[in-house]
């Protein structure tokens, strides 16, 4: 028998890709539906248990796959309702997952890198630095994990997941591949067969893989504006000094052409005397005049060692009704669970950061006289691979 580690994980596998597995098996295709219904929606992880499947092909199943799930490290209730979990993948690295619960819906918001390379000047998650792309099994295997924990129905109106954002730790489009792949399978009727409005892609802009989504996936697209121009926007999210907002906005215009009905949700965190005054709500308004919209306007969660400050409730409100005025649906994003820290950029996870800003997000904090919030993880020595590695994710995505 191989060992655990060298079998083939099923959670992950595309259709097709399973199809060719048991194809390899000498299986007929239909085994790969009745597979994957045994474990996403069943939640059933031992192939033993899968009994419509044949006792001989359980037996092999048991020699070279398995259903592997990421570990709990921690799970954490939010008085809200909210929850949060610590994942530990293989690697010994650590993710975040939260899950959400409304009235109306039910919504897991997800990871796809471990750590994030882009370094948003206001994101608790861009200080702990970066580690790696997130595998598809791992992205999938979050959901697969939230869905088995809060109780997995077959029974579509019973399931508490009803909607699934990609707005954890990371940069979703980096991960480009592994992303879409992951998005299938939350599509998929045989696997978790979610309606494509409620699968969000979030994004800080990485242009070329905007333009290149419209022809692999049609789901949502919530993209973290933050500022009206370049200059305050250069600032804040530093992907803007390589792709403005002159090259950002006609992606998403072209993301949402031909798709009646369907929004860009411009993602606005609000920080005070940043980009909070009412020049730069009449400026964001005229930037997306005739670009079909919404807008979330983001409270900051504060972190220590952070230089920014939220707005005032009385400014955000203001900021607010001059968007709505303009014609432009907009909320302020409620703030959940910011008791665990488990609201809007503040998830860190616990990894080796491989880009040192992890190092100097702990000197600031020294600093400051404040290391009570950081994960003390090994952050490693400099070597020729860190300073590779630490080079922005982003630059070595091609449009093919
Ligand atoms: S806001 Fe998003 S893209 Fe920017 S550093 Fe944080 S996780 Fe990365």
């Amino acid at each position: 028998m191989k060992a655990d580690s060298d079998k083939t994980n099923l959670i992950g596998l595309p259709h097709m890709a399973l199809q060719e597995f048991l194809a390899g098996l000498g299986e007929k295709s239909y085994r790969a539906v009745q597979i994957m219904k045994w474990i996403y929606h069943h939640g059933v992880i031992d192939t033993e248990e899968m009994s419509n499947i044949s006792k001989s092909l359980r037996q092999t199943l048991a020699q070279c796959a398995e259903v592997r799930l990421t570990e709990p490290v921690s799970d954490q209730p939010s008085s809200d309702g909210t929850r949060k979990w610590l994942l530990r993948l293989e690697c010994g690295n650590c993710i975040e997952t939260v899950f959400i619960p409304e009235t109306d819906r039910g919504t897991l918001c997800i990871s796809s890198q471990v750590g994030c390379a882009l370094n948003c000047t206001f994101c608790s998650t861009a200080t702990q630095g970066f580690n790696r792309n997130l595998t598809v099994h791992e992205i999938i295997g979050q959901v697969l994990f939230a869905a088995r924990t809060l109780g997995i129905s077959p029974n579509r109106s019973k399931r508490k997941i009803t909607n699934i954002v990609l707005m954890g730790m990371g940069e979703p489009l980096v991960n480009y591949d592994n992303v879409v792949a992951a998005i299938d399978l939350m599509l998929d009727d045989n696997a978790f067969g979610l309606s494509k409005r409620r699968v969000t892609i979030s994004t800080a802009g990485l242009v070329p893989a905007i333009h290149k989504l419209v022809d692999s996936v049609d789901v949502s697209l919530a993209v973290s504006i933050h500022a009206s121009n370049d200059q305050v926007r250069d600032r804040l999210v530093p992907l803007n000094k390589k792709y403005p907002i002159a090259e950002l906005l006609p992606a998403c215009k072209q993301y949402i052409a031909d798709k009646p009905h369907r929004k860009i949700t411009w993602e606005y965190v609000m920080l005070r005397g940043v980009n909070d005054l009412d020049e730069h709500a009449r400026e964001l308004a005229q930037l997306l005049k005739g670009i079909p919209s919404k807008i979330n306007l983001i409270p900051f969660n504060s972190f220590p060692g952070t230089e920014y400050e939220c707005s005032l409730p009385d400014r955000i409100g203001k900021f607010r009704n001059i968007l709505i005025n303009q014609g432009f649906p907009t909320i302020v994003r409620k703030t959940r669970g910011d008791d665990i820290d488990a609201a809007c950029g503040q998830l860190v996870g616990s990894f080796t950061d491989r880009t040192r800003r992890q190092g100097r997000a702990v000197e600031i904090q020294r600093a400051n006289g404040n290391t009570s919030n950081v994960i003390q993880t090994s952050a490693v020595k400099s070597t020729e691979r860190d300073k590779r590695e630490s080079e922005p994710h982003y630059e070595k995505f091609k449009t093919t």
